[in-house]
């Protein structure tokens, strides 16, 4: 049976609805969650032969995985967060675990586990260390989406230094239970209200070693490092589409999309949108094909498509509330909660470094050309 990708695009109006309707008590959106669990969009990253579709797990499965985020994030960029970390948890675990840490994660996926990514840290930084007991932790992680909803995080952890006195960094994996220790996103976000971002504190907890996921290092390993950002650009992507579309329904709906100037802005509009979606689809072509392409030219290529996409983006927010003016800025209009979301998820890490390492790195190299056939 093939993934229900019409059920997936038939539900993304409950989704924007419910993620208006939660954004000013910045509620989690349980009922679009249960929504996609029940559609197999947790279950879609597993291998197939844990009974997945191998969405992010198996080179066959990037484009289909680029066509469900992107819709998940056309519905709701708080949810598409939400997926997107418990695929990047799937996809590391698949990578650097073991086949029955894999298999244990498809029975809990199965049962309707929640997974997330947790690596941005705390103030305290997030560190562990191994005693008689087991894995003491020490510190915590800021920014963590689903930070209540998660049912077991991969977290990174500091790990004492390795021979050249630099710090080594671990995966763990977390099972978290209802003790467990959040504290909201400080101040509280302005956008993305919806992710259920939280300050987890993991002090005093411990870990058996079996929960240790791959080796120090392991997590920084490129490619993998930034070719796992090409996810992200396809929620993202759904999220300027749905502000596009906004713009040119709202437009039309006031008669005022037959003016010159509004036509352009339609379409700079329709090209930033298209320009997003041919870069996420060359981000993901080239990161799945790591057998084909150079580690550097598959980091540059995501480094250069992220800044691509994030272009993209403000370019359609600028568009989109030049073009509707102050009633982009009205709270009752979804555009107001869409621009609010899609300006606080472009925040993605390190966007000066991203830019000039892949400069640096193709300054002398051309872009690796994928089969775009494939
Ligand atoms: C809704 C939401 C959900 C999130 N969920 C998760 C999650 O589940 N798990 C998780 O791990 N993280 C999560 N994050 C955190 C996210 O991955 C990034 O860490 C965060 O968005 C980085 O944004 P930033 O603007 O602070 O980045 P920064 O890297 O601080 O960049 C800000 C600016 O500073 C510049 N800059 C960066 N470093 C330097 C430097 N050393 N010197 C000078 N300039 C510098 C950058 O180029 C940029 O211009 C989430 C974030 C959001 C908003």
């Amino acid at each position: 049976m093939t993934f229900p990708f019409d059920a997936l695009t038939a539900c993304r109006a409950e989704l924007e609805e419910e993620a208006t309707v939660n954004d000013a008590q910045a509620a989690f959106p349980t009922g679009g969650l249960d929504r996609l669990r029940q559609l197999g969009v947790l279950a879609a990253p597993l291998p197939q032969t844990l009974g997945g579709r191998g969405f992010g797990t198996e080179p066959h499965g990037a484009a289909s995985l680029l066509h469900m985020l992107r819709l998940v994030g056309q519905g709701s960029l708080a949810l598409g967060r939400v997926v997107e970390g418990h695929v990047n948890a799937i996809r590391l675990i698949a990578l650097y675990g073991t086949p029955e840490q894999l298999a244990h994660v498809g029975a809990e996926v199965h049962e309707g586990a929640l997974y997330g990514l947790w690596v941005t840290d705390d103030v305290t930084p997030l560190r562990m260390e191994q005693t008689p007991r087991g894995i003491t932790l020490h510190g915590g992680k800021a920014f963590a989406s689903g930070a209540r909803q998660v049912t077991r995080a991969l977290v990174t952890a500091r790990a004492g230094q390795d021979g050249t006195g630099r710090d080594t960094t671990r995966m763990l994996l977390v099972a978290l239970g209802k003790d467990r220790a959040i504290h909201n996103a400080s101040g509280g976000l302005t956008g993305m209200r919806g992710a259920g971002t939280g300050q987890c504190d993991f002090t005093g907890m411990t870990v058996l070693p079996a929960g240790l996921v791959g080796q120090a290092g392991d997590y920084l390993r490129q490619p993998e490092f930034s070719a796992g950002a090409w996810r992200g650009m396809a929620v993202a992507l759904g999220g300027i589409e749905r502000l596009t579309a906004l713009l040119r329904s709202q437009l039309a709906a006031r008669d005022r999309a037959g003016s010159p100037a509004q036509q352009a802005r339609i379409g700079l509009a329709l090209i930033a949108g298209e320009t997003a979606l041919l870069w996420t689809r060359r981000a993901a072509l080239v990161a799945s094909s790591q057998d084909r392409f150079d580690s550097g030219d598959i980091s540059g290529t995501v480094n250069l498509a992220r800044l691509a996409v994030e272009r993209a983006g403000l370019e359609v927010i600028e568009l989109v509330e030049r073009g509707l003016g102050l009633s982009a800025f009205v709270r009752d209009n979804v555009v107001e909660r869409i621009i609010r979301d899609l300006s606080t998820y472009l925040r993605q890490p390190a966007p000066d470094e991203t830019l000039c390492e892949a400069a640096a790195w193709f300054t002398r190299r051309n872009l690796p050309q994928p089969d775009v056939h494939a």
